[in-house]
């Protein structure tokens, strides 16, 4: 029997050093049938990063009319940088069975546990992780040896890390990432998990043999 489900939107969160971006890149690699939320944002493109691909790079007039087009499924002010996930990337493909990765910061995963309170369908896809280090002197290690932030930008990123902190209780899953490969184990575990949940289960003809061998 395969039910027809819909998909998760699986959210990972946290601080940042913590290692989303990699663990995420990992997750990616290991299951390329995880479509990944290509965010937009008002930050430069650091090298490397692909228009279309690690996000979608956009000036501040053109985020503030997406957001008065109601393009948003959350928004926010990150590090001094606007940073929102697009509607679009998620409702289609949840509603078509398919997982969807999203790396957004805690501000954002507090709007989505609002809107969810209030969208159906956003309440049974939505699943957030707290990614976090194992300690704090670990996360300052990471965003200094990752050597792509200013230090004005890396003070900003820990005095924000310690309020995000705070907010662990409003996940629904706590993966401490010690090391990368057990994390993304644990990311996979999960994902597996949570396809056996009922909440995303559509009922219509799922129950239908099992009735009829009952009767
Ligand atoms: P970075 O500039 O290092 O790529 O990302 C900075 C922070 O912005 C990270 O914590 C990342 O998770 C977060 N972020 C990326 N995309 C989004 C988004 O669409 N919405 C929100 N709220 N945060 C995001």
């Amino acid at each position: 029997m395969n039910p027809s489900r819909l998909g998760i939107a699986l959210i990972v969160s946290g601080p940042s050093g913590a290692g989303k971006s990699t663990v995420c890149k990992r997750l990616r690699q290991r299951r390329p049938g995880l479509e990944f939320s290509v965010s937009c944002t008002t930050r430069e493109p650091r090298k490397g990063e692909i228009d279309g691909k690690d996000y979608h790079f956009i000036d501040r007039a053109e985020f503030q009319r997406r957001v008065e087009n109601g393009e948003f499924l959350e928004h926010a002010d990150v590090h001094g940088n606007f940073y929102g996930t697009l509607k679009s990337e998620i409702i289609g493909r949840v509603e078509a069975g398919k997982d969807v990765l999203l790396d957004i910061d805690v501000q954002g995963v507090l709007q989505v546990r609002e809107s969810s309170k209030n969208n159906s369908l956003l309440g049974k896809c939505s699943e957030c992780v707290f990614l976090a280090a194992p300690s704090f002197e670990e996360l300052e290690r990471r965003l200094r040896s990752r050597g792509t932030e200013k230090e004005e930008s890396i003070r900003k990123r820990l005095d924000n890390a310690k309020s995000e902190l705070a907010h662990w209780r409003d996940y629904d899953y706590l993966i401490i990432n010690k090391d990368v490969e057990q994390a993304v184990k644990d990311m996979e575990n999960l994902i597996e998990m949570l396809h056996n949940s009922t909440k995303r289960l559509e009922d219509a003809g799922f129950f239908q043999p099992l009735k009829k061998s009952l009767k």
